[in-house]
């Protein structure tokens, strides 16, 4: 689905690739136990839809920031980090998810942008904050951020994601409004609209949220539901600065 950003950006399900249960079939992660031959093929698939090389990244659920240059053009595996960078024209960046949130960034002054996985041990740890602050990084410090866009993707929500009581308090105390109730009336984190409260506080005012649930909709992997499963992702192209006029 299109991630509604000024430049080429989408989010994938699990449709339209090559894969065999129960990674089928549009599985984009090579650590979760798919046939690689498979995953190269819907990687390949993305890539056309995305008409760029893509970069997919290598999460570890953390908040280091991997900065990607012009070799990456070429290929070659990115990394091991939660968010990339680019600001390299015709370069395109993948955010691999199942529950965790897919969170993709443009900014049109430095035509940087950005794809980050977001889970709850990376938005307790700062991950949010560190996407925005590698973008400032590129302006030069430059603070403004009102013209950034972020698009938010499809991720587990509020109401489906149970967590323990103690849990939840964790992650509330650094961000309250994660806290959240399942439909069945146990505490849980609304991972995504703490995401989106967070990038509010920090200057961002375009924000654009997907609210697909991936454990509601079976379209979407969901670890949650499933276990063994495959990885969908957020994909966004760089196309360089904005020009002017
Ligand atoms: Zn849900």
């Amino acid at each position: 689905m299109d991630a509604r950003l000024p430049v080429r950006a989408f989010f994938t399900d699990r449709t339209g690739g090559v894969s065999a249960r129960p990674f089928d079939r549009l599985n984009l992660a090579t650590h979760v136990g798919d046939d690689p031959s498979a995953v190269s093929l819907n990687r390949g698939l993305v890539e056309d839809l995305a008409e760029a090389p893509v970069a997919f990244m290598r999460p570890n659920h953390g908040t280091t920031v991997a900065r990607l240059g012009e070799s990456y053009l070429a290929g070659g595996e990115p990394p091991e980090a939660d968010i990339l960078l680019t600001t390299v024209p015709g370069l395109a960046l993948a955010a691999l998810a199942a529950d965790c949130v897919p969170v993709l960034f443009h900014d049109p002054w430095s035509g940087a942008v950005v794809a980050a996985h977001v889970g709850r041990e990376g938005l307790r740890k700062g991950a949010v904050d560190a996407a925005v602050a590698a973008l400032h990084d590129v302006r030069g410090g430059w603070r403004g951020v009102g013209d950034i866009t972020v698009a938010i993707g499809p991720a587990i929500c509020g109401r489906c994601y149970e967590v323990s009581t103690s849990v939840r308090a964790e992650v509330a105390a650094v961000h309250p409004r994660a806290k959240s109730t399942t439909r069945w009336g146990s505490p849980s984190v609304d991972i995504p609209r703490a995401i989106a409260t967070r990038l509010g506080h920090l200057g961002i005012k375009r924000i654009v949220q997907h609210y697909y649930c991936t454990f509601e909709e079976l379209r979407l992997f969901s670890y949650r539901r499933e276990g063994e499963t495959g990885r969908q992702a957020g994909i966004v192209r760089c196309e360089g600065p904005a020009t002017a006029g």
